[in-house]
């Protein structure tokens, strides 16, 4: 897995910038989740070459759109730590809060984080529409990102009540996410978003070409949002 790792990082121009026990430590990662996955629901994919180019190429592609340096983020419906625990690897600067609504895979991830020394990462358990109204974290990340949690329109509601005003909301979507941005603007200017492009990006030896949708906050969360889960989906805005 290591080697197809640093092949693909090269291939994405990364390899340089990220530390150089990185490449090793996403190996690392995903001998672990593939180990796991055996005994919990982590991943529908079970083969080690997919794991590396599926998510963790995937995952770090996000560094050729957007500079993450310093920079405080949260990933929301991080499941297996994807995308934020592979960023946290190439880019140690970051600070991340990684969200789940399933404790289970939280304490596996304080288990990786523990197995491959990487500290300061925040857990967080609940959901993220309820967690987003506490002080601290409404409005207070530099970026919210999500993959594969729901479509944009209800990831919206789901994320942007996180992010600062000024700062970004990144959804990693497959090659639709142009649409369902286009689709999403009522809940953009519910939210306080503006629509700042969607970038496009090869996955290294995928032959897949994913989209990063970029949201730019611009005004803090109304208060009449997020609303409860129920009506969220029901009715997306
Ligand atoms: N982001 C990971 C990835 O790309 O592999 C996981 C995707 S998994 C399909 C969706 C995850 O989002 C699950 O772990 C689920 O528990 C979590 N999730 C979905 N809705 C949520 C919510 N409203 N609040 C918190 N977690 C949520």
């Amino acid at each position: 897995m290591e080697a197809i790792i640093r092949a693909g990082l090269s291939q994405l121009g990364l390899l340089d910038r990220v530390p150089p026990e990185a490449p090793g430590q996403l190996a690392e990662y995903g001998r672990l989740l593939l180990e796991k996955n055996r005994v919990m629901n982590l991943t529908a994919i079970t083969d080690p070459e997919q794991a590396a180019r599926l998510h963790m190429l995937d995952c770090a592609a996000l560094l050729t759109v957007c500079d993450l340096r310093g920079r405080r983020l949260i990933d929301v419906g991080t499941g297996a730590g994807f995308p934020g625990l592979v960023l946290k690897i190439l880019e140690p600067s970051l600070e991340l809060t990684l969200l789940d609504g399933l404790a289970k895979r939280l304490d596996w991830l304080g288990e990786v984080c523990a197995a491959l020394r990487l500290e300061g990462v925040v857990r967080l358990h609940g959901r993220a529409e309820e967690l987003s109204r506490e002080p601290g974290l409404r409005d207070s990340f530099d970026v919210a990102a999500a993959r594969a949690v729901a479509e944009l329109r209800v990831l919206c509601e789901l994320c942007l009540p996180f992010v600062r005003p000024g700062g970004l909301f990144v959804a990693m979507k497959g090659p639709g996410g142009g649409e369902e941005l286009a689709g999403a603007a009522g809940a953009l200017s519910a939210l306080g978003g503006a629509p700042e492009g969607c970038r496009s990006y090869p996955v290294p030896g995928a032959e897949v070409t994913h989209q990063a949708v970029l949201i730019r906050k611009n005004a803090p969360t109304p208060p009449g949002y997020p609303r409860r889960w129920a009506r969220i989906q029901k009715a997306p805005l």
